[in-house]
């Protein structure tokens, strides 16, 4: 099964259950009714818009003074990861390619490669510090797909447990406070550190 991510690929998944799921008591507010209880999603909708500061990913790869502010957890010579500061799980991890590119096709092999390696690297780390017990891993490539941030590529990291039942769509969104990101952050940047992951930053 594959799985959207982001607002509008939740309200998908949603659409699509709905005749086979109990509905949600919120699921016919207006967006608008939703948002005066959330105002955090003005946030989450800022962000996506591509107002304000742009593209997240680009500030982020350019702002290497401010890495924890930025949730960034690692850089390699290709890419960056990111925690979701919006995520479905605790651990949520955003991969992507330096570059500002949109289409799997404008990505080259090797950044490609890197990018599943980190997402393996992820993995490990996630599973140590979280406990973790599977992962759902994907793009969502254009609006359509569910990507919030269409131009510029990132590979989902999202972790699960057995017996979490309630689909990840429940957390979507879901604004998580910063010290626990932060929290967080540093048990994965400590963990990574003993693991010597990502290898990319420790094998030459
Ligand atoms: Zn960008």
């Amino acid at each position: 099964m594959y799985i959207a991510f982001g607002a509008k690929g939740a309200l998908a998944w949603r659409a699509s259950k709905r005749y086979s799921a109990p509905m949600r008591s919120d699921e016919h507010e207006p967006e608008a009714f939703a948002n005066l209880h959330a105002p955090w999603r003005m946030e989450y909708i800022r962000l996506l818009s591509g107002s304000g500061d742009g593209c997240f990913l680009c500030h982020a790869r350019d702002d290497a003074a401010h890495e924890a502010e930025n949730l960034v957890l690692w850089r390699t010579a290709k890419c960056i990861v990111l925690m979701n500061r919006f995520p479905y799980a605790g651990g949520h991890l955003l991969i992507s390619p330096l570059e500002h590119v949109g289409e799997l096709g404008q990505v080259p092999p090797e950044t490609l490669t890197e990018m599943m390696a980190l997402a393996s690297d992820s993995t490990a780390v996630l599973a140590k510090v979280l406990r973790a017990e599977g992962f759902n891993i994907g793009l969502n490539i254009g609006r359509c797909a569910g990507a919030g941030l269409p131009g510029h590529l990132h590979l989902h990291v999202v972790p699960r447990w057995n017996n979490d039942t309630n689909f990840m769509a429940v957390l979507g969104d879901v604004r998580v406070i910063p010290q626990a990101l932060e929290e967080l952050r540093q048990h994965l940047l400590q963990e990574g550190l003993r693991m010597k992951r990502p290898k990319a930053l420790y094998e030459p």
